[in-house]
Parts: C-alpha cells; sequence; structure tokens
C-alpha cells in the first residue's frame, strides 16, 4: 500500500482521472473481503507529524522512541528534506502492526492507509498561495474492493476513514513541504542544522517539547510564560507552532517575534562556551 500524495512520488498504476470531493467513486473495504489486509503486506508509508503523535501515544512511546524504532529515515528531495516511512515486519515488507485479526492500531492508523484506495495531489496555481486538492483511484490488482457496489462521493469516503482531521492537522506542515519543493533551486540547499531542525518540528513533537523549554529557546524568541504553558498542554498546538517555527527557518516568514539583543547574546554565549573549552596543551 503506497499513497501517491504531495509528499511522496507515485508509484502505484493510477487511472487517470482526476477527482473533486464531489464525485463518486465505487469502492468498499471490510472485514468479509477476501484481500482483507492485502494492502497491508506490503506498503511504502510515508508518515505526516499527526501521524506520528496518534501512533506513539497509542504506543504509549515518546516521539524519540517511536522514531528510533518504528521507523526509518529517507530524503524527500535532492535537498535531503528528511522524511519518514514506517517500517515493516523484520524480513518481510508487511505491516509492522499487521496481525491475524488485522490493523492492531487500527483507530490511530496513518494517514496513507485512511486514503487508500484514493490518491490525492495538491497544487497551487501561478499567481496564488492557496492549494487545491484533487483525488485519483489507486488500482491495484490485490485489491477487490473495486469490485464491490458501495458507491459514494469523495467527501463521504473521507469523512467515513476520518481523514479530515488529520488533513487539517497537517495542513500547514504540507503547505511547507509543497512550498520548499516549488521553490526548488530558488530557496538554496537547507543547512545541515536546517534539515535537523526540519525533522524535530516534523516529527519529533517531544523533542520539540524540550526545545521550547529550554535556554536556547528562551534567548532567541520574545515569547511569554503563559504562551509557552499552553503549548506545554497541548500537544497538536505544540506541534502547529513547530511549523510557524520551520516556515519563520526555512523561508523567512517571521510570525515569531525574536527578542531584540538575541544575536548579541548567542555571540556572547558562544564566546563564554569558547572560553571555558579546555586549551590545547602548551608545547
Ligand atoms: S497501519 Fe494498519 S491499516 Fe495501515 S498498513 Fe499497517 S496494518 Fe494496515
Ligand atoms: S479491499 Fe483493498 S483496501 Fe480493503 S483490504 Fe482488500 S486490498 Fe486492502
Amino acid at each position: 500500500m503506497s499513497k501517491p500524495n504531495d509528499t511522496q512520488p507515485a508509484r502505484s498504476p493510477l487511472l487517470p482521472v482526476r477527482l473533486n470531493a464531489d464525485d463518486k467513486i465505487q469502492f468498499n473495504c471490510h472485514k468479509g473481503i477476501a484481500c482483507f489486509n492485502a494492502c497491508c503486506k506490503n506498503i511504502d508509508i510515508t508518515l505526516t507529524p499527526y501521524d506520528i503523535v496518534r501512533l506513539k501515544n497509542r504506543l504509549g512511546m515518546t516521539s524519540y522512541e517511536f522514531l528510533a524504532t518504528r521507523t526509518t529515515r529517507f530524503e524527500m528531495d535532492a535537498h535531503g528534506v528528511p522524511g519518514v516511512k514506517l517500517r515493516t515486519q523484520n524480513g518481510s515488507s508487511a505491516c509492522q502492526f499487521l496481525t491475524e485479526d488485522g490493523c492492531s492500531v487500527y483507530p490511530d492508523r496513518p494517514t496513507a492507509c485512511r486514503y487508500y484506495a484514493l490518491g490525492t495531489v495538491s497544487m497551487r496555481k501561478v499567481g496564488t498561495s492557496s492549494e487545491e486538492d484533487f483525488y485519483f483511484v489507486v488500482k491495484e490488482d490485490h485489491c477487490l474492493g473495486h469490485q464491490e457496489p458501495k458507491v459514494q462521493t469523495v467527501r463521504e469516503y473521507r469523512e467515513e476513514q476520518g481523514v479530515d482531521r488529520y488533513d487539517e492537522a497537517n495542513k500547514e506542515w504540507r503547505q511547507i513541504v509543497l512550498k520548499k519543493r516549488s521553490c526548488g533551486p530558488t530557496v538554496g540547499k537547507p543547512s545541515a542544522r536546517s534539515l535537523d531542525f526540519f525533522y524535530l518540528c516534523s516529527y519529533d513533537v517531544d523533542g520539540l517539547r524540550e526545545f521550547v523549554k529550554s535556554h536556547g529557546f528562551y534567548e532567541v524568541f520574545d515569547f511569554d510564560d503563559a504562551a509557552i504553558r499552553e503549548l506545554m498542554d497541548d500537544e497538536i498546538a505544540l506541534m502547529q507552532f513547530g511549523f510557524r517555527l520551520l516556515k519563520q527557518v526555512l523561508f523567512g516568514e517571521m510570525t515569531i517575534a525574536l527578542k531584540h539583543d538575541a544575536r548579541d547574546r548567542r555571540v556572547e554565549r558562544r564566546r563564554q562556551l569558547a572560553a571555558q573549552a579546555p586549551k590545547p596543551a602548551s608545547e
């Protein structure tokens, strides 16, 4: 199962028909179908930030533990922007969450699993600042759901699968990925530090929490204590704050005020650290 979308090149055969939310599709997936879970036996699933929050909470892990044990990192573009894929079971291409009874994380399954057998593409028209989403049917030989009689609109299917909540939570992040891609070489290759920051803000929400609580954050950003406490209490708000930080770092979209003496403080701190560093032994 792979979801051809804006963060992942399409690899499944697509019916070349562009669908809007009110177009109808004939498809049904249910436990009694002969191919049940066939799609989970050969996966290539790119995770979104909200997917990771849902899955790591379901498993009772920190995001760091989840990323380290359940995912693999890959490069989403030629500049090395990091993406994260769900690991498969050892020695096979089956999903790690697949059991004899089906999906063991079903209520928190990733966006890609919810969309399937739909693909989605977001495009920004030249001269506009908003994206337009459209859809495709993904038809793979092993999937018998297309032979079922159930007909519904794309909108109804999205509702049934709970996709809206996921898309809404990931919206700003998808915009960042799209913008980075559409800017191409004009934005230039982000530094290794910026790429690490992308990973932190996109996938490691518990690491981001530590960063927002850190002295380094306090030194640079003009953010009052009450606002920080709110972020500490609301993981989704924290995740979305991370997207704002990313826009600021990658594209210079300044929505979080900086302390007026932030640069001087950083220089002074580096000077102090350098002064404290052990001196090389004199000859
Ligand atoms: S998360 Fe669940 S639905 Fe998605 S591929 Fe794995 S087993 Fe299948
Ligand atoms: S109908 Fe398609 S999506 Fe549903 S279990 Fe079968 S292969 Fe998977």
